[in-house]
């Protein structure tokens, strides 16, 4: 396994279903280009601490249309800081 190096990982906000269906529709946006992400499969399996307790989810992966970089999706829960996982 690698260090991931040269993926980046950006933060969005809302659900799972959310995020999936805003990467569908080229709704999200890359923090390089600000050009549409397009999906790029699935990042492992991680569980992450939310206010309720850990959760389990697996972070999407997508990719900027426009310079090809990567990008990790990062839910942000509750619209908090506090549940932010380390990657
Ligand atoms: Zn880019």
């Amino acid at each position: 396994m690698g260090a991931g190096g040269g993926t980046t990982v950006m933060t969005v906000r809302g659900s799972a279903e959310s995020v999936e269906a805003r990467l569908a529709a080229g709704r999200l946006r890359s923090p390089c280009c600000s050009a549409a992400l397009a999906r790029w499969g699935w990042a492992r399996r991680r569980v992450v601490a939310v206010p309720a307790g850990p959760e389990e989810f697996c972070p999407r992966r997508g990719k900027c249309r426009h310079c090809g970089k990567r990008m990790c999706c990062c839910l942000r829960f509750c619209g908090s800081d506090a549940g932010m996982a380390r990657w």
